[in-house]
């Protein structure tokens, strides 16, 4: 019988305790792994052990594919109709709001975000998120066809089946309820692995899965390392869907390893390097804010952070002014603290990995106007980081970097801004800001992503639909879009009177 982790708190946004099953959820079961190995997880902020989780591996995977396959054909998929599967997604919705305050303080622990961060977006978004697709399950509608009077044609939307799901430590929770959401929606029977730096809350949600009555196998959980867990549900010939949020480096393993196995679906949320394009009838002030919030939000670790920010010439003495200030002034530091902005990086691989980045942008001849440095003495703290003066070749402007780092870029007409901001592998997101709608809209047109904000960053609803343009991704993820990764699409014809003579 695995381990229960207890863990106290006393800060000054949350006190309380909270248990996490540390085993791998499969059949509806708590159980310890089959190759009895641990996985350590961190806290970022002092960078020393919270406590072990199992680790899973292949043989778990199989156990968990024959449960979640038994449960489709038996108890879950279209043997549990659509109010029923409502049902649940609700009562587990409730139980996470019964539950958001640890669910939040869970995540500022194993991530680093802020607690208040947490609390209002991460775990309110993800609550919604799971009712939004509670009210889909008795809504997924086929279609009738008009051929010929004398047939009856129609379209069903079947669940697909056992689908895996692999998410990663950036918005552990969130990740989790995009992903569940719409598969459970439908019916179709969940693996999941979350991210082995993150694992915490999802264990948590595994428990309130549990408690709201989903019939056994229908939901699983593994955690496990990448290479081996991963690989192993992404070669995995029982499973007919894999969702994948991560790398692009990872997200073409997962194409390679399903072309190789039995052509499951693939759908992929890959990384980006978005644009955020500040015109001069922009309004100074709030552009200032949203930019600085599209790149230092989450500390910089969102997929579609804005992490060039384009600024016409005639306003950029005055844009950079404001920005640096505001830069400067948000506060870095402990997570539960209530004033702070930005915690820690979430591990000391991205940690390196981000100092690399500010090391190569110094090297390459660009200027630093803030930041570029660590913060404190232990855990993983960067300071919010300007660049400046750099040239569309360097490293800092191709490539993401995934923390607290932006470049500035000056530019002079709008349609040069269009082939600058587009000037990227990616195509995950983008900002516009101007007062000129007229303007907005058709540089909003121009650009190659999927999502587009206008005077506005980082806004993002379980109805409004995710994805990327380009190496950014395949596929969408949210809204009524999500629905159509995890059914498959059968057309039934039937004879009236169409005889044969
Ligand atoms: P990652 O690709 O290293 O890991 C993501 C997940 O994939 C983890 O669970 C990891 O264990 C697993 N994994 C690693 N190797 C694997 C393999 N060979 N086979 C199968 N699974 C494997 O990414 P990360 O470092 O956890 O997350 C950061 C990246 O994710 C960034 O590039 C970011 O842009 C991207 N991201 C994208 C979105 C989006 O919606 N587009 C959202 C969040 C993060």
């Amino acid at each position: 019988m695995p381990e229960t982790y207890v863990h106290k708190f006393d800060t000054p946004t949350f006190k309380g305790e909270i248990s996490v099953p540390l085993g791998l959820y499969i059949d509806g079961k708590w159980v310890d792994g089959s190759s009895g190995n641990k996985i350590d997880v961190i806290n970022p902020s002092n960078g020393k052990l919270i406590t072990k989780i199992t680790e899973g591996s292949p043989k778990d995977v199989d156990l968990a594919v024959a449960a979640a396959q038994k449960a489709f054909d038996t108890t879950w998929g279209l043997h549990k109709n659509g109010f029923e599967r409502a049902r649940l997604l609700q009562k587990l919705g409730d139980l996470m709001e019964q539950n958001a305050d640890k669910l939040a303080a869970l995540e500022a622990l194993d991530n680093g975000k802020t607690f208040n961060w947490a609390r209002t977006t991460d775990v309110d978004h993800s609550i919604r998120c799971i009712r939004y697709y509670a009210g889909w399950a008795d809504k997924i509608l086929g279609q009738t066809i008009e051929t010929s009077e004398a047939k009856l044609v129609y379209v069903r939307h079947e669940p697909i089946g056992v689908v895996a799901q692999i998410i990663p430590w950036n918005f552990p929770l969130q990740m989790m309820a995009w992903k569940i959401g719409p598969a459970l929606a439908t019916g179709c029977s969940v693996i999941l692995k979350p991210s082995e730096f993150t694992p915490l809350s999802a264990l948590f949600v595994a428990q309130l899965i549990h408690e709201a009555g989903f019939p056994a196998g229908s939901f699983n959980l593994i955690n496990g390392y990448g290479h081996v867990v991963g690989q192993a549900l992404a070669e995995h010939n029982g499973i007919e869907k894999i969702a994948f949020t991560g790398s692009t480096l990872v997200g073409r393993k997962i194409m390679e390893a399903s072309s190789k196995s039995n052509l499951k679906k693939v759908t992929l949320e890959l990384g980006g390097k978005s644009p955020s394009i500040v015109f001069d009838d922009a309004d100074l002030e709030q552009a200032v804010k949203w930019a600085a919030f599209g790149i230092y939000y989450n500390h910089g670790q969102c997929c579609c952070a804005g992490s060039r920010i384009f600024v016409h010439e005639k306003i950029y003495d005055q844009f950079m002014q404001r920005f640096t200030e505001h830069t400067k002034s948000l506060k870095v530091g402990d997570p539960f603290d209530p004033e702070v902005f930005q915690g820690p990086q979430v591990s000391q691989q991205q940690y390196d990995r981000i100092m690399g980045y500010i090391k190569s942008g110094k090297e390459e001849g660009a200027t630093i106007v803030t930041g570029g440095e660590r913060l404190g003495q232990e855990g993983y703290y960067i300071q919010p980081t300007i660049f400046t003066n750099v040239k569309p070749s360097m490293k800092i402007v191709r490539e993401e970097i995934f923390g607290p780092v932006c470049v500035v870029i000056k530019f002079k007409d709008d349609d040069d801004i269009v082939a600058m901001a587009n000037d990227t592998i990616y195509g995950l997101a983008a900002s516009v800001y101007s007062q000129n709608v007229t303007r907005a809209l058709s540089t909003a047109h121009k650009i190659r992503a999927g999502t587009v904000w206008v005077n506005t960053a980082n806004m993002l609803y379980p109805q409004v639909p995710f994805g990327g343009y380009k190496q950014s991704g395949i596929g969408r993820e949210l809204g009524e879009y999500a629905l159509a990764n995890y059914t498959a699409v059968k057309a039934v014809q039937v004879n009236l009177h169409l005889n044969l003579s």
